[in-house]
């Protein structure tokens, strides 16, 4: 399976993927974990992402569209993935879609996560990552709304897009996200 999780940040695309790579025996490709991780090694990409990823900016297309170019290219992402945090502008969409036909990968499927914001905001500020002060918080639901919805109207034309309400426990959620991957009607 070629899956891609979507939705704003705080709606736990980052908990279900892993749960999802899990159970489907596929590979988790999180841009932000990559991109935290660079900060800890102090590598020149985690130099460059420190300050855009604590004030919740985005990092550059190209930055970005080069990490999963790296990735996809990656045979342990042959057998199945989901992209956890990419794309996150129609320019990222756009350069997904050329790579992964040039690479020879199947349509993907995507899984829209729907959380009110409301709830959004609580769980960000609850979950002390040093990004999620309010500031910020609000900072990101904002670049979501602008750069990073409008993605979605582009897969629905091209893609499967499975909506799926993300309130409830993890464990609802994640039963919710199984069954319809594996349901049989189209
Ligand atoms: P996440 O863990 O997906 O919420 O990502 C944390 C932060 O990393 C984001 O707020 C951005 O600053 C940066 N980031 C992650 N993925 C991307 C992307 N595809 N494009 C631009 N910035 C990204």
């Amino acid at each position: 399976m070629y899956l891609l999780i979507f939705g704003p940040p705080g709606a736990g695309k980052g908990t279900q993927s892993v749960l999802i790579a899990e159970r489907l025996g596929i590979k988790h490709m999180s841009t932000g974990d990559v991109l935290r991780q660079a900060v800890i090694d102090g590598s020149e990409l985690g130099l460059k992402a420190k300050e855009i990823i604590e004030s919740g900016s985005l990092v550059s297309d190209d930055v970005m569209i080069g990490i999963i170019y790296e990735a996809l290219k990656n045979n342990g992402m042959k057998k199945g993935f989901i992209l956890d945090g990419f794309p996150r502008t129609i320019k990222q969409a756009a350069a997904l879609d050329v790579l992964l036909s040039e690479l020879g990968y199947p349509p993907i499927k995507v899984i829209n996560i729907v959380v009110p914001e409301v709830e959004l905001i609580k769980r960000m500020l609850g979950r002390g990552r040093n990004d999620d002060s309010e500031e910020t918080v609000r900072h990101r639901l904002n670049i979501f709304k602008e750069q990073t919805k409008p993605i979605l109207e582009h897969y629905s034309k091209k893609s499967k897009v499975l909506n799926i309400e993300g309130v409830g426990s993890i464990t609802e959620i994640n039963n919710k996200i199984i069954d319809i991957l594996s349901s049989k009607v189209p």
